[in-house]
């Protein structure tokens, strides 16, 4: 099995996704996803990716993820090169899981629980605005999720607030009026539904601890990204400060960047983003020394169909997953557009696919649309050691190998 063309297939009517299909000889064909700024991501698959991977096996993804790694780390650990790194990898492990004709989370080690309770994220498309909803009717919304047997749920209650001040104060009378919707759903249903709070790094420290503080009372299932994760030790001081669990960080990219937040305790619960952190290979990484501080991990998600899938290999085969983020407007509003099967979600669980791979595809139809753009490489090139292309030049064995 030869890697013989790559494809990346980005849409005008959703902006954020970009999708990637890796083909190979023997006629499969591996899917991955990322979100966010699709051109540029479709860009560094073209000119800097793909040309590396033609002719290559993907069953030797490991060494894939790693050259590739080395090739984008001349100038980043992160951006566009580690999401475009991170949905290539998905689709190869879509490839190897076909060709050994198991789902992925038979390769990641084999169940370790028959379904993956999911909670929800406040989001809207379609019929579902629920964004309006968590100030318009914060009890109906949050007795809508329970109805349909999902009794976690995370939201934004300070979001805002945030915007007004730059995220620098909030005056108590602020904080107050910001945590009304929040104090009327526990008075009115108590603790049937679990909730979450993401202040999406909006805020300084300061007022993170008064907000987090203020929040106790309403037993928050955790704080998350109060703020940025990009200082261990103010993280180390909102933690010290505070009592409710604090969650970190879907901004957080590759285990090296997780390191020092797990091994220090200040992400008590612990959120990756598969799609920008490296994939499949990276974010089990992440869970596995997760484990190894006795943390639990909750993979992030908000974006395409096949992060949710790909995350649910990893919530399945990992001893210490928590839960695993979804959002219903999502789910139910768009992502049957792109994908057969769509993710298969009853009372509140994520049901694991029997299909080998990744147990998704996208839709024949797909590149029927009039707004979908498809980029294609089929010819494989080499970059040099430094980062740039030159054809005449002898480059070093690691990068040469299998290559035109
Ligand atoms: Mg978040």
């Amino acid at each position: 099995m030869k890697i013989k063309k790559i494809e990346t297939i980005t849409s005008n009517e959703f902006t954020e996704v970009c999708w990637v299909r890796i083909h190979t000889d023997d006629g499969r064909v591996g899917l991955g996803e990322t979100w966010y700024l699709p051109q540029s991501v479709s860009s560094v698959i073209h000119e800097l990716f793909a040309p590396q991977m033609i002719g290559l096996n993907p069953i030797e993804k490991d060494e894939i993820w790693n050259r590739l790694f080395r090739l984008m780390s001349v100038f980043t650990y992160s951006g566009a090169e580690l999401r475009a790194l991170s949905a290539i990898d998905i689709a190869l492990w879509d490839l190897v899981g076909q060709a050994l004709e198991q789902p992925i989370y038979n390769l990641l080690g084999g169940k370790v629980r028959d379904k993956v309770k999911i909670y929800n994220t406040i989001g809207s498309y379609g019929d579902y605005q629920d964004n309006e909803f968590e100030q318009k009717d914060p009890v109906g919304l949050a007795q809508s999720l329970l109805d349909e047997g999902i009794d976690v749920m995370k939201c934004y209650y300070l979001a805002p607030f945030s915007e007004n001040s730059g995220g620098n104060y909030i005056s108590s009378k602020d904080l107050k009026n910001a945590l009304k919707p929040l104090s009327i759903q526990r008075k009115m249903l108590g603790d049937q539904i679990e909730i979450a709070h993401d202040g999406a790094g909006a805020w300084q420290l300061t007022p993170a601890v008064k907000i987090v503080k203020a929040m106790e009372e309403y037993d928050i299932l955790w704080q998350e990204e109060m703020i940025q994760p990009v200082n261990v030790s103010t993280h180390k001081k909102l933690a010290e400060e505070t009592k409710t669990p604090i969650c970190a960080a879907e901004r957080l990219m590759t285990r090296w960047g997780f390191r020092e937040y797990i091994e220090q305790g200040v992400a008590e619960i612990v959120m990756p983003d598969l799609v920008w952190t490296g994939g499949i290979s990276e974010t089990k990484k992440i869970a596995d020394f997760a484990e190894v501080y006795q943390t639990p991990i909750a993979p992030h998600d908000w974006t395409g169909p096949v992060n949710v899938f790909a995350c649910a290999h990893i919530s399945l085969s990992s001893q210490n997953f928590m839960i695993q983020e979804t959002n219903r407007a999502y789910y139910k509003g768009w992502y049957h557009k792109f994908v057969e099967p769509n993710i298969l979600i009853e009372d509140g669980y994520i049901l694991p696919t029997e299909e080998p791979g990744l147990g998704t595809r996208l839709r024949s139809d797909v590149l029927e649309r009039s707004d979908i753009q498809v980029r294609v490489t089929d010819e494989a090139a080499n970059w040099n050691v430094v980062g740039f292309i030159d054809p005449g030049q002898k480059v070093p064995n690691y990068f040469s190998r299998n290559t035109s």
